[in-house]
């Protein structure tokens, strides 16, 4: 299990691992806004109960090029792991193809690795797409990439437990909260 953590402004920021969480709870810079039933950590000398919610005592500017940072995981959750051209589930794939990430604009023609430049696509595709432009070829992404929310992401590939999900919807409301859990 992991712990949420909170900024000072209860945005809520990421996941941690627990022991990360208790380390910036006994350095003084976070505090324990909600602890997980009624299980306890020990460290050398203190007993906590286990943080399912933690909150940090300074806010935090969460830099834009952190919540840009493209991945794959984050990429393929966020097109519903489905190649953008032909619609194909990993599951549908043949055994020498795989989910890949795809340039609108290609990198050798100046297009840039970020959220609203790339989309989940199998191999065959964008073997075919090639270095031409959706319009060169057209192959147009089902849906228009966008940039996803960096925490959203986190959710997408993580399970929340009951005391997270209620301050992911006190944050972002319901519907925030069902749109990641049909992820
Ligand atoms: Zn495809």
């Amino acid at each position: 299990m992991r712990c949420l953590a909170l900024n000072a402004s209860y945005e809520p920021l990421t996941l941690v691992p627990v022991r990360r969480a208790l380390r910036l709870v006994i350095d003084g810079k976070a505090e324990i806004v909600e602890a997980e039933g009624d299980h306890v950590v020990r460290s050398e000398r203190l007993t906590f109960p286990r943080p399912a919610i933690i909150r940090l005592v300074r806010f935090v500017h969460v830099p834009r090029r952190f919540r840009r940072q493209v991945t794959n995981t984050f990429l393929f959750a966020r097109d519903d792991y489905r190649c953008q051209y032909c619609h194909r589930s990993p599951h549908e794939l043949r055994s020498r193809e795989c989910l890949t990430r795809d340039h609108l604009v290609p990198l050798s023609r100046g297009g840039r690795n970020e959220w609203t430049n790339v989309v989940t696509s199998c191999s065959t595709c964008n073997t075919r797409k090639g270095n031409r432009l959706a319009e060169e070829c057209g192959m147009h992404p089902a849906t228009p990439p966008h940039e996803p929310h960096f925490v959203h992401l986190s959710w997408a590939v993580r399970r929340l437990t009951p005391i997270q999900s209620k301050y992911i919807r006190m944050f972002y409301g319901e519907d925030a909260l069902r749109a990641l859990k049909a992820l």
